[in-house]
């Protein structure tokens, strides 16, 4: 009733729950209120727990779902990282072979197969002896391999062998691959085909150093290699020989510059093959030769001059279509120390020496010291 009387004065709304009874002997009626917020206040507070609980469990469930979305939103991501390097590895276009710690192959890519004509099956589980070219020796795979064993990467240029036997130039990185526990697992080796680039190079080089009709070196590189055999301590005595072809023009008036061509390299063949490995020959200029023959004496110079002259003159020069002509030359000879010390001058002093055998008629030997020449020897 007081929370009635007190509803009555608040004008608030309360909710109740009242039941009665009469009796039938008595004038009685029993009234019973109950405050239904009071009959209901252990429901509350279970629904509030359960609420609570309901709300805990969502939270999990999102949180839940969220860590499971996450999860595989990285798995797929990874999976595509892995994918992507795997068909950037496949596809590219440097040949890699992969192994395991003892070197025998595990996987390699289709550039490795088109490169080396060997396919996966036919090399998994082999080393990789069989790139081996036999131009490197057993030292050179030492030191490989001990720089890869020790975690460093190895890198330089290999020729390696193809399955048809071909030689390939590859500039080669060899990178060991460290496990969690600091140990060598694997090793990748990443080949870069540089067979065509190397050989472009080596005949550019070539081309820089060499006269391409006679394929002897030409003036630049005779005096490189004049000024190497002076500098070094073995320079004790060189002879330096300037040739000049005799009337070299009528082979090219009379028979036309083909047949100049071939009188010039028949030329260079003989005096290749009439000297020894530590001389040099080269082609100075048009029909003039120059050659140095280190640690030789006068004499022995004589001696050489007079072979090559008279083994020109000796050629059967059928075969460049004027068999009735000779081939003769005039040589101009100097010599270090006594004649001069310097590239230039000992050139220059040889090239005024085969000038004065020029004056005396060709066909014959000049030293720069006109009263040391035997006068034999400047006889035709
Ligand atoms: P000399 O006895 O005085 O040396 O007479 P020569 O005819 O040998 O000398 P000259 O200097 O008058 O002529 C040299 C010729 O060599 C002129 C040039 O056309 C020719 N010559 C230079 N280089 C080449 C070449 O690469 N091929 C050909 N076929 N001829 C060349
Ligand atoms: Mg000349
Ligand atoms: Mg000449």
């Amino acid at each position: 009733f007081h929370q009635l009387n007190n509803a009555k004065l608040t004008s608030q709304p309360l909710e109740v729950v009242s039941s009665y009874r009469s009796t039938s002997q008595l004038p009685l009626v029993v009234l019973v209120h109950l405050d239904l917020e009071r009959g209901l206040e252990a429901w509350h507070k279970e629904s509030g727990i359960i609420f609570w609980i309901f709300v805990a469990l969502i939270s999990a469930i999102a949180l839940g779902g969220s860590v499971v979305v996450f999860s595989l939103a990285r798995k797929h991501r990874l999976e595509s990282e892995i994918q992507l390097l795997s068909t950037a590895i496949s596809s590219t276009a440097n040949a890699i072979f992969i192994t395991d710690q003892q070197g025998r192959i595990q996987w390699v890519n289709a550039a490795f197969e088109k490169l080396t004509g060997w396919k996966q099956p036919e090399v998994a589980g082999n080393t990789p002896r069989f790139l081996n070219s036999g131009q490197h020796n057993a030292r050179f795979f030492k030191k490989v391999w001990q720089t890869i064993l020790s975690g460093q990467v190895w890198r330089g240029q290999i020729i390696n062998a193809t399955r048809d036997g071909n030689s390939i130039i590859v500039d080669q990185t060899i990178t060991p691959i460290i496990d969690h526990y600091g140990e060598v697992s694997n090793f990748v080796a990443v080949h870069e085909d540089v067979t065509q680039r190397t050989e472009a190079e080596n005949k550019a080089r070539y081309l820089a150093l060499h006269d391409p009709l006679t394929g002897l070196p030409n003036r630049h590189s005779f005096g490189d290699a004049l000024d190497q055999i002076l500098q070094g301590e073995t320079a004790t005595r060189l002879v330096v020989f300037f040739i000049d072809l005799d009337h070299f023009k009528r082979f090219n008036d009379n028979y036309g510059h083909d047949v100049g061509d071939k009188v010039l390299k028949m030329v260079a063949e003989l005096l290749r093959n009439n000297l020894r490995l530590e001389d040099i020959a080269c082609r100075y200029g048009g029909e003039e030769f120059c050659i140095v023959c280190p640690d030789t004496r006068l004499p022995d110079a004589y001696k050489l001059a007079e072979k090559l002259r008279t083994r020109i003159a000796r050629q059967d020069i059928l075969h460049v279509e004027a068999s009735e002509e000779q081939v003769t030359i005039s040589i101009g000879v100097a010599i270090y120390p006594n004649h001069g010390n310097t590239i230039n001058n000992l050139i220059a002093l040889a090239d005024k020496a085969m000038y004065r055998a020029k004056e005396h008629g060709r066909d014959c030997t000049k030293v720069a010291e006109p009263d040391v020449i035997p006068g034999e020897l400047n006889k035709r």
